[in-house]
């Protein structure tokens, strides 16, 4: 499947993370002219290749793509067609689990950098891309796939139901712990800011892993997993009991996140 799958583009007017849906609200609210944004929308990751928008309708979401005619930079992740779950399964089962706290790091760093240094040279043709992967060789040619991505601050909806993310973002956590015929089993319950409170978003299967979370430190996270739908309440299982990974946030990172 072609990989469709941003959330935000470099707004070329003020360098800054926009998101799909911005550019929907203005579709609606002015009969269909988005010119504000035309030609204007650049990929997130290497911030060269320009996007074009395709608006929702009942049958689908609203999403950007590559403009036909434009190029992502060498080492960029959106070259890559998105890859299918059994192979995000079939490489997270080859790695350790330090290979997969490196990889998660690696992400974070890309999305989330806590120092200028972390994302240096993050699209760089000659540096392994975090996102990329190897699907195994065909006829000689490596075969490479894209992870999606799912910031914690989006709509988790049905439609991503049971497909595999790396979901990321700046949250508060929490240890939510019940009992169980065979012991004690944990969740981390995931709050995102919206305006000035920090709202649940979602909660986290752990088993009987009990994390030591500090409830009001904000964290960045990163998570390989899919979601699964318990009523209404989107939840998230890991892919391997190791493939999370949260760290404190940098002060003030609320504010400069979005600055590039
Ligand atoms: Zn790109």
């Amino acid at each position: 499947m072609p990989n469709n799958s941003y959330e935000d583009f470099l707004y070329d007017e003020d360098q800054r993370l926009h998101s799909v849906y911005e550019v929907q609200k203005e579709y609606e609210q002015n009969n269909g002219d988005i010119s504000k944004y035309r030609d204007k929308m650049l990929c997130p990751e290497c911030k060269r290749a320009k996007l074009r928008f395709t608006h929702k309708t009942s049958e689908r979401r609203a999403f950007l793509s590559t403009f036909p005619t434009s190029n992502h930079e060498k080492g960029c992740s959106y070259n890559y067609d998105l890859a299918s779950n059994r192979a995000v399964k079939q490489f997270v089962a080859t790695l350790t689990d330090e290979q997969v706290h490196d990889r998660l790091e690696a992400m974070l760093n890309t999305l989330l950098p806590r120092y200028r240094r972390d994302n240096e040279n993050a699209v760089n043709a000659e540096q392994e891309n975090p996102f990329v992967i190897d699907t195994g060789a065909r006829n000689h040619q490596l075969n490479r796939r894209a992870i999606s991505r799912k910031s914690m601050n989006r709509w988790f909806d049905k439609a991503d139901e049971n497909n595999i993310f790396l979901f990321y973002g700046k949250v508060r956590l929490s240890v939510e712990e019940t009992k169980t015929k065979k012991g004690k089993r944990y969740r981390l319950i995931v709050k995102t800011k919206r305006g000035v409170e920090w709202i649940q978003k979602t909660r986290i299967f752990r088993g009987m892993a009990k994390d030591a979370i500090d409830e009001n430190t904000t964290y960045d996270l990163a998570v390989m997993g899919h979601l699964e739908f318990y009523n209404i309440l989107p939840q998230i299982v890991t892919e391997s009991w190791t493939s999370i990974l949260y760290r404190e946030a940098r002060r003030k990172e609320e504010t400069i996140e979005y600055i590039l």
